[in-house]
């Protein structure tokens, strides 16, 4: 389970997000202050990524995301900042931050970011291991198994593929023929609906509601989306 550190010293939409991210199947770590935040660090677990807001009382999210780099360079960091500071961006950018989001957000942006920094930041290990984990499923490349909530699902190799280039490109759409170019082959010619073909099947296999999907979703006119 991905263990995300929430600094916001706003009670209401530090909840908020705590929430969201248990929904999601993360494990959320409050502090509402950046000093609370630098003690939780330094004695519980590790966390895969951070989210600091840069207005705190005390010591600032830029400041505390410079203290946090200082000791670790594997966790993921993400600055959220008010609307139309675009100069925090740069800043966070330039003192390690990973990405930037601005308030007000949505909460699928803030997943989908977050999913995406996991990703990035447990890249290094996943190709060690080749164990990929996106929410509730599981997709290790070694035993080549995929499962959603512990439990085993049966993939062929091609939809096996398919979940892998999802699972590297988390929250991005991706288009019908790139799908088909990953998975068959720059030289196949065949004919996209195969894609949609093994989509359907996917669908099947790992969605609660297949004709309702949540996770492989259809972006109009061009492809799908893992989520
Ligand atoms: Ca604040």
């Amino acid at each position: 389970m991905k263990r995300i550190l929430v600094v916001e010293d706003e009670a209401s939409i530090r909840d908020m997000i705590a929430l969201n991210l248990r929904l999601h199947g993360m494990e959320a770590v409050e502090a509402d202050s950046a000093e609370r935040a630098l003690e939780l660090l330094a004695d519980g677990a590790p966390c895969d990524a951070a989210l600091l807001d840069v207005m705190l009382p005390g010591m600032n999210g830029f400041s505390l995301c410079e203290e946090i780099r200082k000791k670790d360079d594997a966790i993921g960091i993400i600055i959220v900042s008010a609307k139309g500071q675009e100069n925090d961006k740069i800043r966070g950018l330039s003192i390690g931050a990973d990405d930037y989001i601005t308030k007000p957000f949505s909460v699928s942006e803030l997943i989908a970011r977050l999913d995406a920094l996991c990703r990035r930041v447990n890249r290094a290990t996943a190709e060690e291991t080749g164990h990929l984990e996106s929410g509730e499923f599981v997709l290790d490349e070694s035993s080549r198994t995929f499962s959603k909530n512990g439990q085993p699902i049966d993939l062929t190799q091609v939809e096996f593929q398919i979940m892998e280039l999802f699972f590297e490109n988390v929250g991005v759409a991706l288009e019908r023929e790139k799908i088909l170019k990953g998975v068959w082959g720059e030289n196949y010619f065949g004919d996209v609906k195969i894609v949609d073909v093994n989509i359907r099947r996917l669908r099947m296999k790992i969605e609660d509601e297949p004709s309702n999907p949540k996770h492989i979703l259809t972006v109009w006119g061009y492809g799908y989306r893992w989520n």
